[in-house]
């Protein structure tokens, strides 16, 4: 009996969107699931708010270890200062000093897609 092989196509194709804020972005849809739900700057405020709640409340309770149940030494407290210093200037400060990518269009074997254009491909 020849076996018979069973393929699964999955469709992917680009789209644009519109995000809760008005402003239109390119997606790509993939076996019906929308890959981006939010624009950049959306998806950016999002991220941040709940990694910033995230990383506040972890640095509070740190404060909490200053509580008398524990025992610790001014070379402790030097340590997690430096070291938590040390993480929000690598980390955070250095990596958002670095040059803004330029919206100058040089020359690129990447187009930039242009959503307009992409409306017409998929209502074709
Ligand atoms: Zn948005």
């Amino acid at each position: 009996m020849p076996e018979t092989t069973v393929q699964t196509v999955s469709e992917t194709k680009q789209i644009t969107a519109t995000c809760g804020c008005g402003k239109s972005f390119a997606t790509t849809v993939k076996d019906g699931k929308q890959a981006r739900m939010d624009c950049r700057a959306c998806a950016f405020e999002r991220i941040a708010e709940k990694r910033m709640d995230k990383v506040l409340n972890d640095i509070r309770l740190i404060g909490n270890l200053a509580s008398s149940q524990y025992d610790y030494s001014q070379e402790h407290i030097d340590m997690l200062k430096t070291s938590l210093a040390e993480a929000i200037q690598v980390y955070v400060i250095d990596k958002f000093n670095k040059p803004v990518k330029s919206t100058r269009s040089g020359f690129t074997f990447k187009k930039e897609i242009d959503p307009s254009k992409l409306e017409q491909i998929n209502q074709e």
